[in-house]
Order: C-alpha cells, then structure tokens, then sequence
C-alpha cells in the first residue's frame, strides 16, 4: 500500500494529498469518509479494508491562507492554456510584461505565456511602448492543488473534485 489519496473538506473542497495509509487512518478513526477506493484492499490481521483514493472529512476545517504556488515556465503555461496572452498563438516562451530589465518582477501578477513572434517583437518594452494588449490580467492561481495539477500528478479518480477548483483557480 503504497498509494496516494485525496482529502477534501467536509464542503468537497479538495484540501490535500496525502499516502492512501494516512487517509485509511482517518477513516477508521471517523475523522474521514471513504469516497473512493483505489479498487485496491489493504488487508490486517483480521479485516480486508478497501484502499482509499479519495476521503471527505467529516467536519469542516478552516484553511487560513492558501501557499503560493511557484512562477515556473510550465505553471505559467497551464494557467493561460498555452496560449500567448498577446496574440493566442501557441506558446513558447514565458514573457515578463514589465521586463525585469525595467524593474518587472518574477510573478504571477507580470509574467505571461508568449510565443515566440511577440517575445521578439515586444524586446525589452512596456506594453503601451510595443503597442501591445494582454488578453486578460495575469493573477496568481489561488489553490495549492494548482500545482499538483501542473505537475501532471493528478489521479483520475480526483479530476472531478479538483477540476473545478482550477478552472476557479484559472478563471480569475
Ligand atoms: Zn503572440
């Protein structure tokens, strides 16, 4: 048993991830409900339990504030669907809308995806000196689970509990 499984909040709210071990321990302490197994059993001394993939806490936690997730090429990517946020063409490159060599900073807030036509056109400019137009505001996605999502290292058992939270995450 050497799996990995889901916590959502008592309101489905995805929270964590955690070994499929852990999230057994809390369901047989009646901290959590199974919601999905595995298809796989853990199997004690006297009892065959079936392996949880995705547990739902019996009450409500509070998460006091959520961790930033990391600027990184592909984190950028995933959030603005690969697509370059001045023109819609496939992406290629991650572009710093004010370059850091005018003070931009590295986040979420001034980086873009971008694809390679436009990184070259828009040099070392602002937006309004390369008459160029964002598609939309860049913000930082809000859930940690974010991450995992552009890590690729979502189950599929999970997709329909995390889905919607990063298509809130995205759509901002
Ligand atoms: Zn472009």
């Amino acid at each position: 048993m050497n799996g990995r499984a889901l916590v959502l909040n008592a309101s489905f709210e995805p929270l964590s991830v955690v070994a499929a071990r852990r999230a057994l321990i809390l369901v047989l302490s009646e901290k959590a409900v199974l919601v999905q197994g595995s298809g796989w059993e853990v199997h004690s001394a006297r009892r065959a339990f079936a392996e949880p993939s995705v547990v739902k806490l019996v009450h409500y936690v509070r998460v006091p504030h959520q961790t930033r997730v990391a600027v990184t090429r592909r984190s950028v990517f995933v959030r603005d669907g690969h697509r370059c946020q001045y023109c819609g063409a496939q992406a290629e490159n991650i572009d710093h809308v004010v370059p850091r060599s005018r003070g931009g900073a590295h986040s979420w807030e001034n980086v873009v995806a971008c694809c390679r036509r436009c990184n070259t056109r828009k040099e070392d400019r602002l937006l309004e000196e390369a008459g160029f137009r964002l598609s939309r505001q860049p913000r930082a996605p809000r859930s940690r689970l974010w991450l995992l999502a552009a890590s690729g290292d979502v189950e599929d058992d999970w997709v329909p509990y995390v889905a919607p939270v990063l298509q809130q995450a995205v759509a901002v």
